[in-house]
């Protein structure tokens, strides 16, 4: 296995507060949160980033959008709005390197972002 932080919060060998998790994919609280509520969706696969993601990831990549969205929903934030941000290497600010959206809200956020 790859040595990867995110892999080993979906194993549960590094401890994480854990919004969902199911078969497939598994969403936790940011350590270092930007918003009052900031959540990482990761599938429990090992993509390292968007570029690596292939047609075999397809509805892989959906769910993790649904998974948001229903998370979102559950913690109040939906109506009010939320930010998906899926960073995309370094230049992004791509810092762990498997794939994850953050799920964003409880606050007003700009465009363009930083
Ligand atoms: P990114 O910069 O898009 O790669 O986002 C990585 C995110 O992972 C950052 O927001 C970090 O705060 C978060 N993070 C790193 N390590 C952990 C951890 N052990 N538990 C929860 N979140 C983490
Ligand atoms: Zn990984």
């Amino acid at each position: 296995m790859v040595d990867c932080v995110f892999c080993k919060i979906a194993a549960k060998e590094i401890q994480s507060k854990i919004a969902y998790e199911d078969e497939e994919v598994v969403a936790f609280h940011d350590i270092n949160p930007q918003a009052p509520i900031h959540v990482l969706i990761i599938p429990r696969k090992h993509i390292a980033s968007l570029n690596e993601a292939t047609e075999e990831d397809q509805s892989l990549l959906g769910k993790m959008m649904l998974v948001a969205q229903r998370l979102a929903k559950g913690l109040g934030v939906a109506e009010d709005g939320y930010r998906l941000v899926l960073n995309t290497n370094r230049g992004a600010g791509q810092s762990v390197f498997h794939i994850h959206l953050h799920l964003l809200g409880g606050r007003p956020f700009r465009w363009p972002p930083g």
